[in-house]
């Protein structure tokens, strides 16, 4: 049983002032991993004060200086890969596929930053100006559970090469990979301050870095609703906000498309992270004459995504992180049968042998109309909705039929998917392969955020022009 009682503050395990436990419960059994204690208003007022302090000092440090600390991030990390991965599986109940993935990337993410900072455009002569690029300030990045490291090395490694400091909190689902990644960051051996960790709510925490006016800027990774709260607390102080939110991504299989491919790639977007991922595709759109096959295909390819235990390398679908959210996951199941939806494959229940785990069915819904509510809303779990389509145009009208723009993927021959991916508005269209490209932009249109991330274009969030006019 693992008791976490400290943040991460100004270099140091410092202990919570906030005395409230949150209990860490195993997703894949139903029993208790131990506790963390939330930080509170004090232990926040303390991460910023850490970081706006070391402000002066990191924002002035040499691009080199600064690469080398990214590049000690990233030995950090590989140092403590195996127990970053594991932990990731054992509290977030994350395939063990999936884990490794996320904490190379974590890396990755160090790695990439630093070598972007060998050419980073940081001045450049406009007429008779100067522009600098500066660093924005405290940088509050405020995180999910989907994947805790993934989120905290990809926006603090923006961020500190821009020559921001940063205040980390991460979702409260993830204190033991959080507290985690505080021993990677502590073993990187940075200054004191220049990045501070703690564990805690939203509301409480969460609000209190959103209008904190010593933070100046907040990137946020989750869902709209928060996205849409964090807005409008970061207004009063006119921070920078970068907010990357929820995801409803049509699949859209074409006519011409190889059909047991196009349903191949279909099935792994979807189940992808358990289909806890704000890119998985959830909507499959199909051409109406080809439903019958596209159902039995469903039926036949669905068994090989196993589902399983975390840290058994032959499963590809885990549990859902929490009771509370698989309890979510089921209302939406129940909404698709009330709204009239069939239903293919899954359904309601617990997967049978994992009954004591947050295991949902992998559920697949066909003759759903457009505008049901699980072909509107973000489900976050492994529920699929099959909608038929007449053409290309009713094809790309219901793709770009929802608040979200983040993600669109498109099957079909490269010639043709590439004409109706330009009609669909979404920060990536992606087609007939996965790609989990760290330097194109990432981000979303509509409702799914605000910014972009990733590469260049990530650390880019974390500066601010300043143009100096000489005669
Ligand atoms: P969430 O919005 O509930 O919480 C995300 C983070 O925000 C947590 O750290 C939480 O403590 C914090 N938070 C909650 N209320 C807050 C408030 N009032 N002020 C400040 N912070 C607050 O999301 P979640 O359930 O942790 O994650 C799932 C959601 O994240 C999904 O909607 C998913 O689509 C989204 N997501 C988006 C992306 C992306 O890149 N666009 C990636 C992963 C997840």
């Amino acid at each position: 049983m693992d008791h976490i009682t400290t943040h991460y503050l100004d270099g140091r395990f410092v202990e919570s002032h906030g005395r409230r436990p949150m209990p860490i419960v195993s997703p894949v059994t139903g029993e208790p991993l131990g506790d963390g204690l939330l930080a509170d208003l004090t232990d926040a007022r303390a991460a910023v004060r850490a970081a706006r302090a070391a402000l002066p000092a990191w924002s002035a440090t040499t691009v080199a200086t600064r690469q080398r600390y990214l590049r000690q991030l990233a030995d950090a990390v590989s140092r403590h890969r195996d127990e970053l991965a594991s932990t990731m599986s054992t509290e977030y109940g994350a395939i063990a596929a999936f884990s490794g993935f996320v904490v190379d990337a974590a890396r990755d993410w160090y790695l990439q930053a630093a070598q972007l900072l060998d050419d980073f455009p940081f001045a450049e002569r406009v007429n008779n100006a100067v522009v600098r690029r500066v660093p924005v300030g405290v940088a509050a990045l405020i995180t999910p559970w989907n994947g805790s490291a993934w989120f905290m090395a990809m926006k603090s490694a923006a961020a500190l090469a821009a020559g921001c400091t940063v205040v980390m909190k991460p979702s409260e689902n993830s204190i033991l990979q959080s507290q985690a990644f505080a021993r990677v960051v502590h073993d990187a051996g940075l200054p004191p301050g220049v990045v501070n960790i703690l564990y805690g709510l939203g509301d409480d925490v969460g609000t209190s870095l959103a209008t904190d006016p010593d933070v100046d800027k907040i990137s946020f990774t989750g869902s709209t609703a928060v996205g849409k709260i964090i807005a409008r607390n970061a207004a009063g102080t006119m921070k920078r906000v970068t907010l990357e939110l929820g995801g409803k991504a049509p699949i859209v299989v074409l006519d011409d498309a190889d059909l047991p491919r196009a349903v191949e790639f279909g099935l792994r977007v979807w189940l992808y992270n358990s289909g806890q991922a704000c890119t998985s595709g959830t909507r499959l759109l199909v051409p109406a004459h080809r439903l019958a096959e596209v159902k039995e295909l469903i039926l036949a390819k669905i068994g090989a995504f196993k589902v399983g235990l975390p840290h058994d390398p032959s499963s590809r679908v885990g549990p859902m992180v929490t009771r509370a959210h698989y309890e979510r996951v089921q209302a939406y199941i129940q909404r698709g049968l009330d709204e009239g939806a069939t239903l293919l494959v899954g359904g309601q229940g617990k997967v049978p042998g994992l009954a004591s785990g947050n295991y949902a069915r992998p559920t697949v819904f066909v003759d759903v109309k457009p505008d049901m509510t699980i072909a509107q809303e973000e489900i976050f779990g492994p529920v699929l909705a099959v909608i038929p389509y007449a053409g290309d145009a009713e094809a790309v009208d219901i793709a770009n039929g929802t608040d979200y723009g983040l993600v669109a993927y498109v099957a079909g021959p490269p010639s043709h998917a590439s004409v109706v991916a330009s009609q669909i508005r979404a920060g990536r269209v992606v087609i007939n392969e996965p790609v989990s490209d760290q330097d194109a932009p990432f981000g979303g249109f509509k409702q799914s955020g605000i910014g972009r991330e990733f590469g260049r274009f990530g650390i880019e969030e974390y500066l601010e022009y300043s143009a100096v006019f000489s005669a």
